[in-house]
């Protein structure tokens, strides 16, 4: 099976997060005609899909989501029109990501094996309606995969080199140091709040967390921002606020995080508040057997070794690396987000050749 008219068939429907406009329904019926059961799982106002077909060998599964972020303006062609000119195919979600889905589909189309696709809409919005939420009734269903593969553009130069084997987890923080206002003649009337939180951050950004693993770079912490809004140049402040971001590897958790910055913030500020948000925890694959396969069925299509690496923001992974293995592979994403996002034809057709190896090594 061609994936092309799938994939152009996706990008005329305009599903900018959290709409819809048609794609799964698109893509619920190209499954249906070639042997799945779909099964639509809305939640909130979003979208969602599990679609499987029994077959041979290991439960494997593909991930993708079917909404794309908005197109912006100074298209060359409609973004939404799925135009194929000069071998190129263009439109918002070429790269990232409803071509990969295509390509999955065409391969799923040619092949016996038992595989499966966890759709979403929600993974460039909140992500709060998406893959979690279908995963959690795949748990309760006993549809877990034995493999589950993220169709994400991985790569960064050509086909094959990259697949991300874990991500590094992010977690905000939003500290509040409260002291005592005063005249700055009179300081010791007053208790200055920017004294208290300047030693700590200077703590935080000093302190190396780990000096990376086999498969991680070191995690690192960057402070995002210290807010008085004090106007005047008298006034001790009655309160600080500052913002930080960590990126971090598998030697870290959100709780352990929370702790550490609860740790060195109190020797300065015993009464400061601390916010934490964690968008999502690290994780990581071990390579093994089922990461193997993937790489070997690149090899054999492209001829090349695709490298393991762990780089890059959060993605829709770390929600699956709860419940199985996962692994990203997909196209080069040099024009994931951007104007005249696009993929060559030939690379599509490529893609579709690779997940059919691949589909084929875990069913045998
Ligand atoms: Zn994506």
């Amino acid at each position: 099976m061609d994936p092309l008219p799938l994939a152009q068939s996706l990008l005329r429907c305009p599903s900018v997060t959290p709409e819809n406009a048609g794609a799964q329904a698109v893509l619920a019926e190209a499954l249906e005609s070639i042997g799945f059961t779909v099964t639509h799982l809305p939640f909130g106002n979003i979208k969602n899909f599990y679609a499987e077909r029994p077959g041979l060998g290991a439960h494997l599964c593909f991930a993708g989501h079917t909404d794309v972020v908005p197109p912006g303006d100074n298209w060359t062609h409609d973004p939404f029109a799925g135009v194929v000119d000069g071998g190129i195919l263009y439109g918002r979600g070429a790269c990232d990501m409803k071509t990969a889905i295509a390509a999955f589909v065409a391969a799923a189309a040619d092949t016996p094996g038992h595989v499966s696709l966890l759709i979403t809409g929600d993974e460039e919005g909140e992500a709060l309606n998406g893959t979690a939420r279908v995963l959690e009734w795949m748990a309760e269903a006993q549809k877990i995969p034995d493999f589950c593969i993220v169709g994400e553009p991985t790569c960064r130069a050509l086909l094959g080199d990259t697949i991300k084997i874990g991500r590094r987890g992010s977690l905000s923080a939003r500290i509040t140091v409260t002291g005592r206002q005063g005249h700055t003649a009179y300081p010791q009337k007053a208790d200055n709040p920017i004294h208290r939180l300047i030693p700590a951050l200077a703590a935080m950004a000093a302190h190396q967390l780990d000096s990376g693993t086999e498969w991680f770079e070191p995690s690192t912490l960057q402070i995002t921002s210290v807010d008085v809004g004090n106007p005047a140049s008298n006034v001790i402040p009655g309160a600080v606020f500052a913002k930080l971001n960590i990126r971090f590897n598998n030697l870290h958790t959100e709780n352990s995080l929370t702790d550490w910055l609860t740790e060195t913030l109190a020797p300065h500020a015993p009464e400061a508040e601390i916010e934490i948000f964690c968008s999502g925890e690290s994780f990581l694959t071990e390579p093994g057997p089922h990461v193997e396969k993937l790489g070997a069925a690149i090899k054999s299509v492209t001829g090349v070794s695709p490298d393991q690496t762990t780089g890059g923001g959060t993605s829709d992974a770390r929600f699956i690396a709860r419940y199985c293995p996962v692994a990203e592979f997909g196209l080069v994403g040099a024009t994931m987000h951007q104007t005249d996002e696009q993929v060559p034809v030939a690379e599509l057709r490529t893609l579709a050749a690779i997940y059919r190896a691949i589909i084929e090594s875990f069913a045998a």
